[in-house]
């Protein structure tokens, strides 16, 4: 099975979500100050990974998933060109 599907079909790696802890809202708001707030969470959180291979898959359009906005989950779909994100993100 590989890594991406994997992911999709196992979900546990959600109770490792640094977010549960916190208010989710911070991960949903418009402002670049709650972004920065969210990104840092995101950064130590340890299902990072499989939390933006989720967002990318999905694709989901809104909200912080994975440390990347909506809109930067766009430029790294549109930057990772042929290619495709797997590639970049070393899972293909
Ligand atoms: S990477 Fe961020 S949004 Fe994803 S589960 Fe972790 S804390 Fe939540």
């Amino acid at each position: 099975m590989s890594t991406v599907a994997f992911i999709e079909e196992d979900q546990d790696w959600r109770a490792g979500a640094l977010c549960s802890q916190v208010d989710p809202d911070l991960f949903f708001a418009v402002g670049a100050r709650e972004h920065r707030q969210a990104k840092q969470i995101c950064k130590r959180c340890p299902v990072q990974l499989q939390c933006l291979i989720y967002a990318l898959e999905g694709p989901i359009d809104h909200g912080i998933w994975g440390g990347m906005t909506e809109r930067e989950r766009k430029r790294f779909r549109r930057q990772a060109g042929e290619e495709g994100w797997r590639v970049k993100l070393n899972i293909a």
